[in-house]
């Protein structure tokens, strides 16, 4: 019930305005948001990189309104992979569709992540499209197999709470598509993703062995320590390499889980978000664990 309404809230735009300019709030969620410029992205990938951790940096910014805005997104992307290169980080690339014009038209968005995908390329780096609610599903997936017939630069995401995931996966794997797992942040009607979170859990793991038996460079992305065993009890009895997949987690949660994967020698990956945009990821990060309201709302009647 509250993780619905905190979801349902996540895309409120009002709240958003009044939210991201109070200062309290904007402090709360560096929890979660390395900053609101590049700077900081760029600083905190840094120090990821220094932890033994790779990076994946994603633009803050769901759901354009005008061209100009999702093209103003494409050339924040540019910029992100110029960057990346020049300060020589161990880091690659997150985007969503939506913010880079999904809702006005597929082939203009079309275009944006080809530009995106072809920068990457040019630096042997690699854009990830984030996979958004189920509304865009389908197209997400149309999209990254198209440019994925043009360049290797790009994967996309698949979510274990999903019923369809169990196509797209073997879907995507005929296209060559690396893919990261992941369980799914939206809130999906029981029509056509599981409810319970047993079932999740269950296709997450079994999304997780065709994965790795694949023979492509997966990420695995997951803060549950039982996904986590699952994964490498899975790849030992396959005789999978530790460098032959990489576990992937959010900047800012299970810290002492990140440690521990880099300690025991496997590849992780921190998601980094940046931008002035960061009320629907924020709330989405509530809704996944309830206890954080509780966190904020303390720091919020101290501050
Ligand atoms: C790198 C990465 C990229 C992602 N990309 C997408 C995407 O493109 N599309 C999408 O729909 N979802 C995405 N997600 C979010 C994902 O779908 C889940 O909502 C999220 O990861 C929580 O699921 P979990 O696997 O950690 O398991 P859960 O069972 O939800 O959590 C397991 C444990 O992890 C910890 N934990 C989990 N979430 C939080 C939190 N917010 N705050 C504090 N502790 C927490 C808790 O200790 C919890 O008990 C991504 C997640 C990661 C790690």
């Amino acid at each position: 019930m509250l993780r619905a309404t905190l979801l349902h809230l996540s895309e409120s735009k009002r709240l958003s305005g009044w939210v991201t300019t109070a200062g309290a709030m904007r402090r709360m969620a560096r929890r979660f948001v390395a900053g609101e410029s590049l700077d900081d992205a760029i600083a905190a990938a840094r120090s990821c990189n220094e932890a033994g951790m790779a990076v994946s940096m994603d633009y803050l910014g769901e759901n354009a309104a005008t061209t100009a805005d999702a093209q103003r997104a494409r050339d924040a992307y540019l910029e992100v992979f110029d960057r990346i290169a020049g300060e020589k980080l161990s880091a690659n690339v997150s985007c969503k569709l939506t913010q880079l014009g999904l809702d006005l038209s597929f082939e203009f968005c079309e275009r944006l992540v080809e530009s995106i995908a072809e920068r990457a390329a040019g630096y042997e780096n690699f854009l990830r499209v984030d996979m958004e609610g189920s509304a865009y599903t389908q197209r997400t997936i149309e999209l990254v197999k198209r440019v994925r017939m043009s360049t290797p630069a790009i994967g996309t995401v698949i979510q274990s709470y999903l019923f369809r995931s169990e196509y797209d996966v073997p879907d995507l794997l005929a296209y060559g598509c690396r893919i990261r797992l992941c369980k799914g942040a939206y809130k999906e009607p029981p029509e056509i993703a599981f409810p319970s979170k047993a079932n999740v859990d269950r296709n997450y793991i079994k999304l997780m062995q065709t994965l790795l038996a694949s023979g492509i460079h997966h990420g695995i992305a997951t803060h549950d320590p039982r996904m986590i065993a699952a994964t490498i009890r899975f790849a030992a009895e396959l005789h999978i390499a530790k460098d032959q997949f990489e576990f992937q987690m959010l900047y800012g949660i299970r810290t002492d889980l990140q440690r521990q994967l880099i300690r025991d020698g496997y590849r992780l990956r921190i998601y980094i978000p940046f931008g002035k945009d960061w009320f629907p990821y924020f709330m989405r990060r509530l809704a996944e664990r309830p206890a954080n309201l509780a966190f904020f709302a303390r720091n919020l009647f101290r501050s």
